[in-house]
């Protein structure tokens, strides 16, 4: 435990090693099983080790892997055009990660401003938000934590709070150079909170009026885990930039984004570009991933298990004081404590189980969207009586125990 680390000190991990796993389960390297609510932060839509996908991609690293953009890569095409017909959206950007997404993103936004003749374009940006850890990307997030050291920022956002309309209104009222709007459909990391509806469609209207591109990053909501493909599709409008990662590839990395109209267009050959991004193991493991999806439907499956498991942990912590809301869509969940509750990942450990903790006080649960009922019972059973535990703990004593 004391030995020197090779590895950069950058995380607060568990003692905890997963050799394996199996649908929603995770096995340690001691043989003990864990049911994993996490996905590896909404990552493993399928589970681990699934039936179809595996041979997949296996056949696929046998057959090639990379080749670079150098030349055409056929299965771009077949991936872009299932993002293309789920989103009806016009053409798709393939990247590695959530953060390359958000950057290509904000580079869209700022050429089509400078296309615009808008030499210093400002993006609006939210309280809150969580876009990633590069420069451009740590810049426009909303935690001083993530942001703090870093300085100078990269400029150019302008921050507004979410679901305030009269907000983005008087943005578009006072800021000439303001040329894209950005939020997340639900916020995953800021402690899972939506953009309403009514919101949602707000920004759209907004962005039509004033010739401002609606960027909606869907890295963390997107790919099923709401029970529609996309999170925005709740409010039935389509956005004209999306970003997309960490659900695409169910393990493998891979980042997306998927662009509509003038945003479509902006980028020309020479303006941005990637040496992973694309490659043909990335690409059949999108494909694989939504094939399996709507074969096993699983969009349906993450509605039913969602409301199912929010359901019963309602019942389970109706009257235990302390538990503010429980939020989210399908299988992207926060219950709000009152108090910091990090010391119930590790609780939940001990338990086999796999949760998260967010912004300090919001017990987050992503789970596969594979979960059956029998998992989403175990869940409940197993994390209310954690919770109500914690609520019955005199706040002082909770506080101090926090670990994370
Ligand atoms: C995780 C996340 C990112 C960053 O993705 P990385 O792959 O870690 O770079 C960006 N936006 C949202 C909403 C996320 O949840």
């Amino acid at each position: 435990m004391a030995l020197p680390s090779p590895l950069m000190p950058i995380y607060a991990q568990q003692p905890v090693r997963f050799s394996h796993g199996d649908g929603p389960w995770l096995y340690d390297t001691d043989g003990k099983r864990y049911l994993d609510c996490l996905s590896g932060i909404a990552v493993n839509t399928l589970g681990h080790n699934h039936p179809k996908l595996v041979p997949a991609l296996r056949e696929q690293i046998g057959r090639i892997m990379h080749a670079s953009n150098l030349f055409e890569v056929p299965l771009q095409h077949t991936l872009a055009s299932k993002l293309v017909e789920l989103s009806g959206m016009d053409n798709v950007f393939f990247c590695n990660s959530g953060l390359e997404a958000n950057e290509a993103a904000i580079k869209i936004a700022r050429l089509y401003g400078h296309n615009k003749g808008i030499d210093l374009p400002e993006i609006v940006v939210y309280e809150k938000a969580f876009h990633g850890r590069s420069l451009a990307t740590l810049s426009a997030t909303g935690n001083v934590k993530v942001q703090k050291g870093f300085e100078p920022l990269v400029g150019g956002f302008v921050r507004v709070p979410l679901n305030d309309t009269a907000a983005l209104e008087n943005i578009a009222a006072t800021r000439p150079n303001v040329v894209a709007v950005f939020f997340e459909a639900i916020q995953g990391e800021g402690g899972i909170t939506p953009a309403s509806i009514e919101y949602m469609q707000a920004a759209r209207r907004i962005c039509d009026a004033q010739g401002w591109l609606l960027m909606i990053d869907e890295v963390q909501c997107g790919t099923g885990r709401t029970g529609k493909w996309f999170a925005h599709q709740w409010a039935g409008i389509v956005p004209d930039v999306m970003p997309l990662a960490k659900g695409l590839g169910s393990g493998v990395p891979i980042g997306a984004v998927v662009a509509k109209g003038a945003a479509a267009t902006t980028f020309k050959p020479g303006n941005h570009g990637t040496t992973f991004g694309g490659n043909p193991l990335a690409m059949r493991a999108g494909i694989e991933t939504i094939r399996i999806m709507e074969e096993e439907g699983l969009l349906e499956n993450a509605a039913r298990m969602g409301a199912y498991i929010s359901a019963g942990m309602t019942r389970e912590l109706s009257g235990v004081a302390g538990l503010r809301e429980i939020r989210g869509k399908g299988l992207m969940m926060g219950l709000q404590l009152d108090r910091p509750c990090g010391h119930l990942v590790a609780e939940g450990l001990k338990h086999g189980l796999v949760i998260n903790v967010t912004a300090e006080s919001v017990v987050r649960l992503l789970p596969p969207l594979i979960f059956k009922q029998e998992h989403a019972d175990l869940l409940i059973h197993t994390l209310a009586p954690l919770i109500r535990a914690t609520l019955q703990t005199p706040v002082e004593f909770s506080t101090q125990a926090k670990t994370a």
